[in-house]
């Protein structure tokens, strides 16, 4: 079995025990301490799990970056890149929320709906952080301690300016340059580890997803949900075959390949979590240069958010209809335009689309109590609006490495390209799950 099949067999069996153990279970004694609990055995396993992926990320996106950075012809080309997928990025953003208000508005949803009727949880959203701060961040006064915190932005900053240094430094920067090339691929090597073990992992975060989420939550707010749900699947299959199509790939393609980068991205509900499996995906499946990979995806993972932008749409349409407050062509607009920067200033980790939203409610003057009516599906959604982010971040990334001509379509058409091999971690003599 190749590993998305396997993910997505372990998914469904975590569906069915976790919904048996939400009917039956949930008051035994030994399940909820043992099982179910903080510190239970799906607790423990799936943090585990996610624990071995967020560690790989800063460490390769320093190394790749770094090497994506020293190759690269002149400092234009990176210029260029970047303004080339931070445009895409957003243009992409704008049309995912401008798709959800238009869905949302003509289905009227969230109209009679009766807001006592909500399962409601309590709501804490943090405040997110201001542009200005976020923009400050970048540059870190201490490099370890933004690495240490996983501060994005800041660690591609970082790796730029250490990528454009080495390259200035003769030989001793060859030198630098080898050992961080040599080190990266150390690091691939330890994903295709970690990947090993996903379907477990995946098996553990899903069963407690299901075992804690009670379908009654979803009765209320189903027209809600498949609204959501709906606008993120026409935007996966929409909006990106068409940009492939006008970079003349195949999309469909480029959706197998990215099958169980999808299933990660389900399962964490975090694109940031993702950023190594992603990155695997794009250089090993999809034949995307280092230069480019290594630089657009965890930019993307940071500020592109399209499958976000879609539940904030339709979340701020469907609470303005359940509260009989009357939104305004420029409310709308100001719904566009807050959706997308809120993306760019947090970062991808799992809940914080609601953070966002917060944001967004501010802004238009929607009570933000309005989110305790949708948090109950929540989780569930958020594992389904990353999977659509993190295609994006992808998409983006393949787009622009054809544009710059660094795209192997040799690799991108081949069906067999850097397929993920289970590996066998006793045997030091594998190749680490390469196929040759
Ligand atoms: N969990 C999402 C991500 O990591 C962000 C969100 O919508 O909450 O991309």
């Amino acid at each position: 079995m190749n590993l998305s099949v396997k993910i997505l067999v372990s998914m469904l069996i975590a569906a069915v025990v976790g919904v048996f153990m939400n009917k039956f279970l949930l008051d035994n004694e030994f399940v909820k301490s043992f099982i179910l609990g903080n510190g239970g055995f799906f607790d423990v396993g799936g943090t585990m799990f996610i624990k071995a992926l967020k560690m790989l990320v800063v460490p390769l996106v320093f190394c790749s970056l770094i090497g994506g950075i020293a190759s690269m012809d002149d400092m234009k080309t990176l210029g260029r890149t970047g303004g080339k997928a931070f445009a895409l990025f957003m243009l992409t953003t704008v049309i995912a929320i401008a798709f959800a208000l238009t869905v949302a508005t003509s289905l009227g949803i969230g109209e009679g709906f009766d807001i006592d009727s909500a399962n409601r949880a309590a709501v804490t959203v943090k405040d997110a952080p201001s542009f200005g701060q976020v923009i400050t961040n970048i540059i870190p006064d201490n490099i370890l301690g933004e690495m240490a915190k996983g501060n994005m932005l800041a660690v591609i900053f970082i790796s730029i300016v250490f990528g454009i240094s080495i390259a200035h430094s003769g030989k001793e920067g060859e030198r630098t340059a080898k050992f961080i090339a040599d080190f990266n691929e150390v690091i691939m090597s330890l994903v295709n580890i970690v990947m090993n073990v996903a379907p477990y992992g995946v098996f553990c975060l899903m069963a407690k997803t299901f075992a804690e989420q009670g379908l009654e939550v979803f009765l209320p707010i189903l027209g809600y949900f498949f609204t959501v749900a709906g606008v993120l699947v026409m935007h996966y299959v929409g909006t990106f075959s068409g940009i492939f199509f006008m970079a003349r790939l195949n999309p469909l393609t480029f959706l197998k390949k990215m099958r169980s980068t999808v299933l990660f991205a389900f399962s964490t509900a975090s694109s940031n979590a993702t950023i190594p499996i992603t990155m695997r995906t794009a250089e090993e499946r999809l034949g995307v240069d280092n230069s480019i990979a290594s630089f657009v995806i965890p930019l993307g993972a940071t500020i592109n958010m399209n499958g976000t932008a879609i539940m904030q749409g339709v979340a701020t349409v469907f609470v303005a209809n359940a509260y009989g407050i009357e939104l305004t062509f420029i409310d709308y607009l100001t719904v566009i335009g807050m959706s997308v920067l809120a993306s760019i200033g947090t970062a991808g980790v799992p809940g914080v689309g609601l953070i966002m939203l917060a944001m967004v409610f501010a802004q238009v003057n929607l009570p933000v109590e309005g989110i305790a009516l949708i948090i109950g599906v929540d989780r569930l959604l958020d594992m389904m609006r990353t999977a659509v982010n993190v295609t994006g971040d992808a998409a983006v990334t393949v787009v622009v490495a054809k544009t710059e001509k660094k795209l192997n379509l040799e690799t991108y058409n081949d069906p067999e390209a850097g397929i993920f091999d289970a590996i066998d971690v006793n045997s030091h003599e594998h190749d680490l799950g390469h196929k040759a």
